[in-house]
């Protein structure tokens, strides 16, 4: 049983209220252009490292208001006009190295017609067929038929990623997404039955979540998303940033996980030898932790991402641990 709430509203109805007040500025974006664009390597589910073009686009607002989620600051107020999104990809391609898979990630879901138009999918397309996969995120509510378009107008395979934070039957309903594992288990269902991979988010150490219970908690939910048929799994650290979670810092009812937790966490998911298991390192560099290992640390958790084994621990004199 969890402690009660202090700072949060413990109604559900009173969460978007309290989490909207809660926000500082969101950043000025051009529509015409993604907010971020890479390439990095990625393991693929047969083992081979596969270059994968992410662009981040940019586009209108999630309709949620997750408790933790601050990617609303890198979002526009309004829908992108017709043409936008193609006109990105564009921008983002033309730029890149060659690479064999691609992400559009829209800080929300890509099936949400307010965000990705859907008179856009045919251009859409052709500007990524010749990817081997193509990986888009969205809500498990948003997963329907729009995605069987979207499938059939492309030559590689459709991955969809779901983030199921976790399945911490308290805190799920806390984090203000409105999802229900049986709807996230639902969602995982339609997709298998229509030829679509399925790659789930997975929150370390959220909201709420006591530090000691956050690494069997991230196993269990790691667990959860390969019963649903997950071929892969990132374990994204739980961050401040969005004004909410900083609150519920000052109650003590958050704090972000250790680089240790992370690393655990992957090794125990690793060694599931279920699907793949990634952690997200994006701001490792400042997370909490020892610094004399923080380097080393990095370095094995990147290579538990690309070979999916466990690594060699690391002995550090300075924090004794060894992980
Ligand atoms: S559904 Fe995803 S993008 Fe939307 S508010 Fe929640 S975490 Fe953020
Ligand atoms: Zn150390």
């Amino acid at each position: 049983m969890l402690a009660q709430l202090k700072a949060y509203p413990s109604a559900a109805h009173e969460r978007n209220a309290w989490i909207l007040a809660r926000r500082g500025p969101r950043n000025l974006l051009d529509p015409s252009r993604p907010y971020a664009f890479f390439v990095e390597d990625e393991r693929a589910a047969g083992g081979e490292i596969v270059s994968t073009a992410t662009l981040l686009l940019t586009n209108r607002e999630c309709p949620w208001r997750c408790l933790m989620c601050d990617l609303w600051r890198n979002t526009l107020t309004e829908s992108v006009p017709s043409g936008a999104i193609p006109k990105q990809i564009d921008y983002a391609l033309q730029r890149l190295p060659e690479a064999r898979q691609i992400k559009l990630y829209n800080s929300g879901s890509f099936f949400d017609p307010r965000a990705i138009p859907p008179g856009d999918y045919e251009a859409i397309a052709e500007r990524i067929g010749l990817f081997e996969r193509v990986i888009v995120e969205c809500h498990p509510s948003l997963v329907g038929d729009a995605c069987l378009r979207m499938r059939d107008l492309l030559p590689g395979r459709l991955e969809v990623a779901m983030g199921l934070e976790t399945v911490h039957p308290e805190i799920l309903p806390r984090l203000n997404k409105r999802m229900t594992l049986e709807g996230f288990a639902a969602a995982a269902d339609f997709l298998r039955a229509n030829g679509i991979d399925l790659r789930a988010f997975v929150l370390v150490q959220p909201p709420f979540m006591p530090e000691g219970d956050a690494i069997e908690w991230a196993v269990r939910s790691l667990e959860f998303a390969f019963d649903c048929g997950a071929g892969a799994a990132t374990l994204i650290p739980t961050r401040g940033g969005n004004g909410a979670m900083e609150e519920l810092a000052a109650a003590g009812d958050f704090s972000p996980p250790h680089l240790q937790t992370l690393e655990a966490a992957q090794e125990r998911g690793v060694s599931l030898r279920r699907g793949r298991v990634f952690a997200d390192l994006w701001g490792a560099e400042t997370a909490p932790g020892c610094a004399s290992c923080r380097a080393n640390r990095i370095a094995r958790i990147r290579r538990m991402n690309l070979e999916q084994i466990v690594a060699a621990p690391i002995v550090c004199s300075a924090c004794a641990e060894v992980k």
